[in-house]
Order: structure tokens, then C-alpha cells, then sequence
């Protein structure tokens, strides 16, 4: 299979009511402008979300303002294949407009009996998910058959297969199916659940055609969760516009730690040079797009920028130059990037599906903040590698769960957990009472609630009573464990009397209830201190998950000094014998509604500090011209100043075998 390395990818939903498509587009010049941005991988539509086809095919709907001799995709298949660029062929599998429009009966039928949907996402009238395709219709047939075509005519490398959501239908081949099930078509639970399995098994259905990975196809279902993508395609997409709220710019720090650990494929990061799909007429900052890609592969991912060709094929050749030379200023790190694995302290345990929630959001940009280096895990991936796991907010303990959490502790290692993170699946006692060093009691009634640290952690946050921004759990030390602080009640909770609205809560007394627990194996906040950071962003919190970092990770991996801001971010991968340490030094700025990346802030001066684990470095020196750094080695810790940089630093220190 092949391995991409710059990949753009170039959007074209094409409306029916568009003139003159591909009037204007010739293949070797785009495919010559591919070759000059140092692209060697592009995703191109084979059929659009609107229907359309823009192969040579005997079953789908051509443009109709497509000229009967052309073949937009064979061409560029043909052009790019003489300039060495491969072509993945993209199918927009869940929406297909026109298909819609001449077979309603395709169509999903929401919960209500409705054909068109504005509810969904609530995009209105304006969406493209006004009508969705039923992957129990003959629609399936049908886009199979459309597959199997541009696989047998044209040696595509991949396929990237769009819109799996998963949506309702009620329609009467679900209804069928949900019968057969024993699942009840009039609860919107269960016809959920049989949405989700259905368009799981297309998916399923379309890779046992391809089978990709005998076949060395490069292949990705997009909506489907990462983990079945593992199983069923044969690489990672990371889809991420960070001006769509939908992700933003906390997104790809989550994924970028987690689909890492899932199978050993290759991981694209897309991003857009536009601010959303759809969105023709801007063209992001080079220093955004840096920031982005350099993220990606500070994480072990390539670069995929989306773009948007226009139906007419009049591309603007500046879109080229603006990623060109991003491309070719990445391009001179390669020699580090490739192969290289990211090292890490812990991983935050995330069972489930691993999604955008405000406690991973939370527990990302408090770890970040701090400078750890660690991975994102749910269930699907290996826990065993890791001495401290960091359990946020609401992992309950199911059975498998707490096996693995068993075998952990067992094995004498250490975990980090905070508010019902520990208690068992029924959230009435924690699991392993012993290790946690607390009963559970019960939710804590305090509304809200405070907090002080006691003895000498007290001196690390201000002498007040602190806020902590959520609702917790009434919890009972038990003997041995060490309390490190306390909750704090408030005057009154907050409520309304139905005479007084009871708004000013000032902090009160102290409940004698315990907020912070240490035990030998465990930490543990009895507050979910993820959501509160997510609530309102307080340092003092991120300090409460510091000292609990810090009681089984005194030397963590790296640190950087207070020049570093803590917006910055610091990853630390290992190639054959070097040790690379990147710095990014961008900052996203709310600016109205969006947010903007302008500048590459400076990095020159910091001080940086990484354990070497008993390696010994012989020399130091700032990639790509190797200026070496001079640099010192005491207590197994590699420390050095930063020379003048910009945006990004990579540091190599080379190690001596
Ligand atoms: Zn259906």
C-alpha cells in the first residue's frame, strides 16, 4: 500500500443548476500544479454529494453540464499517474442528491415520516443533508456497482468514502430489518441503534468488495468510528477544519493522541486552506496551515490540505503556491518526521467513543498546558504499556474496565482519577476502595462548592477558598490515605426560595469533606476537575492535576521554562538514535466569531529539559541545518537553550549507541 507523504484533497460538490463544468479544467496543468506544490498523493471526486459522476460510467448520473467526451476523473488519474502522483477516488456514500430526487424511495424516512430532513445538524433548508441515502435501499446496489467500476477502469491507490453518519430511517426495508432484530421502529433508541449497524455493514459490505488491504488500497470510511475504520479500511483520516466549530482547534489535539495507538497505518491530517466546506473565497494564513500541518506531524501524521476545484475547473494557481510553500518549508524536517514515534508519560483513558467531549477537552489542554507527553486511549488500544494512567471524570468501571484496571494496580502501577472516575458501572462505591483511599458517600450537595489545599500544597494556590466550577462526589477518607485537601461549602446553595433568587454564593466553611486524596497508587480529586477546567479555565485546578502528576511523575519527560507560554505546545518523538523535541509557538486568537492564526511567535531563549532515560546524547543541534546547541547532562536530563526560532523548533539530540 502506499504510504502518502503531501496529499491535497480537492472538494467539488457540483449543484445540477452550474454551467460549463470542466470547461475550463485541463488535467496536466492541475496535475502540474500538483507536481510543483510537492503533492504525491490527491484525492479527487469520483461522485459528489449532489450525485453527479464525474467518471466514464454505465451506471451513475453524469453531470449534465459535463460535455459527453469528458472524463475529469480519468484524466486526472491519466496526468498525474505520468508525473508520479497517486489518485484516491472519493465517493460520497451517505448523500447523493440527484439519486434522491429520481428514487425518493431511496431516501431515508426520518422518525416523523419525513423524506427531507432541515433538522438535521440544524443546517435548515441549505444543506446538503436535506435528503439522505437509506443504506438498506437499492441505493446500496447501486453505489456498489459504482465502485466496483472506478476500481476495475482506472488504478486508483485508494478510496475515501464519505458521510457515513448515522441518521434514522423508518423507511418499510428498516422497518423489516429492525422486526427481524426484535428492535421496536416506533422508539427513536432503537431505531438508532439499527441506523448505526446499518451503515456500519455498508461500509463493511464496500471493503470485503475492495478488501484493502490485500489489495493495497488506501481506504477510509469517513463517520465511521476510527476503530472499525482499523479493521475495515487500511488508513487513518484525521478531518479537521479547526474554524468549524464542529472541531475546532481542540479536536486534533485529542485525535492526534489517539489514533496513534489504534494500528500501525499510515495518518492523514486534513485540513482545509478554507475556513469550512463550502467556503470558495478564503485562503488561511500560511502560519495557520504551518500550524496545523507541523501539529500533525509533531504526531506521527502527514499533511492533507482540502481545497475546493470549481466546476467550471478555473482553479486560482495562488492556492498552490500559498500550500506549495508551506509543503516545501515541512519538507526539509522529513529526515526527522519519517518514522518517528511520539514518547509518552500516560495515557488518558477514554472508554467509549472517543469524541470532542468538554472532560477530554478539558483534560487535553490542562495535560498540554503542563507540558506531558502522553496518548489518548479507549478500550481498543494497549493499556499495559504505561506505568500512569489518568482516568477523567466519568470512567466508570464496567467489568472490562476494571480487569484492566486490576491488572494495573496489581502490577504496581499508578493512577491518576478524578470525580466518578473509579466507581463501579451502577456509580455506588468505588471499585477499588483500597487503592482510591475513599468510600463513596454520594454526590456532594454543595452548590457551589470550594476548595482549599492543606498542608504543603496549600502554599501552591492562593490562601482563598477556590472555585471549582462543577458539582462532585461526597467521598469518606479511609486510614493511610493522605487528605491533601478539602471541600468548601458556600452560605446558602444556589437556588430560589420562590421569594429570593439565592445568585451570591460566597464560600463558607469547611465540610471536613475531602477533595484530594493520595494514596501510594492512586490519586484521586473528588471533583470532575476536567469539566470544571473546560467550565472556566482556572490555573488553580490545572495546579490540583499538577501535584497529582507530580506525585508519580516528579521527572517527567519534559519541561520547558516560563518563556514557553502555556498556549505553546512541546511534543517529544524518537527516530532510530535521535531524540526530537518540537516546539509550537502559534497561538489561535479569537477574533469575532472565528479564530485566527497570523503569526509564528518566537521560541528563541527557552529553556528545555528532557530525561534521557539513561541515553547518552553527543550532540545537540536545531533541524533542519543542524546549528548545533550546546547543552549540558545532569541527573539523566538533557537540558538546553533554544537559538532563535519562530512558530516551530525541532531540537535533534543524537544519541550515542
Ligand atoms: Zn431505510
Amino acid at each position: 500500500m502506499y504510504h502518502p507523504k503531501y496529499a491535497m484533497f480537492f472538494d467539488m460538490h457540483t449543484m445540477k443548476a452550474c454551467p460549463d463544468v470542466g470547461r475550463d479544467f485541463h488535467a496536466d496543468v492541475f496535475a502540474e500544479n500538483l507536481k510543483k506544490t510537492g503533492v504525491d498523493l490527491v484525492g479527487f471526486h469520483a461522485k459528489c454529494n449532489q450525485g453527479f459522476c464525474y467518471f466514464d460510467t454505465q451506471t451513475g448520473i453524469r453531470h449534465p453540464a459535463l460535455p459527453p467526451e469528458r472524463d475529469l476523473f480519468g484524466e486526472v488519474v491519466r496526468e498525474c499517474a505520468r508525473r508520479n502522483i497517486k489518485v484516491s477516488a472519493y465517493f460520497n456514500c451517505g448523500l447523493s442528491n440527484e439519486d434522491a430526487v429520481r428514487h425518493p424511495e431511496w431516501s431515508r424516512i426520518g422518525m416523523a415520516g419525513n423524506l427531507l430532513h432541515p433538522e438535521v445538524y440544524d443546517l435548515g433548508w441549505i444543506s446538503p443533508y436535506i435528503r439522505t441515502m437509506c443504506p438498506n435501499s437499492p441505493w446500496r446496489d447501486h453505489l456498489m456497482k459504482l465502485i466496483g467500476e472506478v476500481r476495475e477502469k482506472y488504478p486508483v491507490a485508494g478510496f475515501l468514502f464519505d458521510s457515513f453518519n448515522v441518521f434514522p430511517c423508518i423507511c418499510p426495508r428498516c422497518k423489516e430489518g429492525m422486526r427481524k432484530a426484535g428492535l421496536d421502529s416506533s422508539k427513536e433508541e432503537d431505531v438508532m441503534i439499527f441506523a448505526q449497524k446499518s451503515i456500519l455493514k455498508l461500509a463493511e459490505d464496500i471493503s470485503a468488495m475492495l478488501r484493502p488491504k490485500e489489495n493495497g488500497f488506501l481506504t477510509y470510511f469517513l463517520g465511521v468510528s476510527v476503530a472499525d475504520n482499523t479493521r475495515i479500511g487500511s488508513y487513518l483520516e484525521c478531518e479537521c477544519l479547526p474554524n468549524n466549530p464542529v472541531w475546532g482547534y481542540d479536536y486534533l489535539p485529542i485525535f492526534s493522541r489517539y489514533c496513534r495507538n489504534l494500528a500501525d497505518v499510515p495518518v492523514l491530517n486534513m485540513t482545509g486552506r478554507f475556513n469550512n466546506w463550502g467556503d470558495f473565497g478564503s485562503l488561511r494564513t500560511e502560519e495557520a496551515l504551518e500550524y496545523d500541518l507541523l501539529f500533525g506531524l509533531a504526531n506521527g501524521m502527514r499533511p492533507n490540505v482540502g481545497d475546493h476545484l470549481p466546476p467550471r475547473g478555473n482553479f486560482a494557481p495562488c492556492i498552490f503556491d500559498r500550500v506549495g510553500k508551506v509543503f516545501r518549508k515541512i519538507h526539509v524536517f522529513d529526515p526527522w518526521f519519517d518514522g518517528a514515534k511520539n514518547l509518552t508519560d500516560l495515557a488518558v483513558v477514554s472508554p467509549g467513543k472517543v469524541s470532542k467531549t468538554p472532560v477530554l477537552t478539558g483534560a487535553v489542554r490542562m495535560l498540554s498546558e503542563l507540558r506531558m507527553q502522553f496518548d489518548v486511549v479507549d478500550e481498543h488500544c494497549d493499556w499495559e504499556k504505561y506505568d500512569l494512567l489518568f482516568l477523567p471524570d466519568n470512567v466508570l468501571l464496567n467489568d472490562d474496565i476494571a480487569s484492566r484496571i486490576k491488572r494495573h494496580l496489581d502490577a504496581g502501577k499508578k493512577i491518576i482519577a478524578t470525580g466518578n472516575s473509579g466507581l463501579n458501572a451502577a456509580k455506588t462505591a468505588f471499585l477499588f476502595e483500597k487503592e482510591w483511599g475513599c468510600r463513596y458517600l454520594g454526590e456532594c450537595e454543595c452548590d457551589p462548592a470550594y476548595f482549599r489545599l492543606t498542608g504543603d500544597f496549600a502554599r501552591e494556590v492562593p490562601d482563598m477558598p477556590l472555585a471549582v466550577y462543577t458539582r462532585g462526589l461526597k467521598v469518606e477518607s479511609l486510614s493511610g490515605a493522605q487528605v491533601a485537601g478539602e471541600v468548601i461549602s458556600s452560605c446558602y446553595d444556589r437556588h430560589w426560595d420562590g421569594k429570593y433568587s439565592f445568585c451570591y454564593t460566597p464560600p463558607a466553611r469547611s465540610t471536613g469533606l475531602p477533595f484530594l486524596v493520595l494514596t501510594d497508587q492512586c490519586a484521586y480529586c473528588s471533583f470532575p476537575l476536567c469539566q470544571g477546567y473546560y467550565n472556566q479555565t482556572s490555573p488553580d485546578l490545572r495546579k490540583v492535576l499538577e501535584i497529582m502528576l507530580r506525585r508519580f511523575l516528579p521527572e517527567p519527560l519534559l519541561r520547558a521554562d516560563r518563556r514557553f507560554p502555556t498556549f505553546a505546545r512541546a511534543f517529544v518523538t524518537e527516530k532510530e538514535t535521535c531524540l526530537i523535541v518540537h516546539l509550537l509557538d502559534y497561538q489561535p486568537d479569537l477574533r469575532g466569531k472565528n479564530f485566527m492564526i497570523e503569526d509564528a511567535l518566537p521560541i528563541t531563549g527557552t529553556k528545555i529539559s528532557l530525561r534521557l532515560d539513561g541515553r547518552t546524547p553527543k550532540n545537540v543541534f536545531l533541524a533542519p541545518d543542524r546549528t548545533e546547541i550546546p547543552f549540558t547532562v545532569s541527573n539523566d536530563r538533557l537540558e538546553f537553550t533554544v537559538p532563535e526560532s519562530f512558530g516551530y523548533a525541532m531540537i535533534v539530540a543524537e544519541i550515542s549507541r
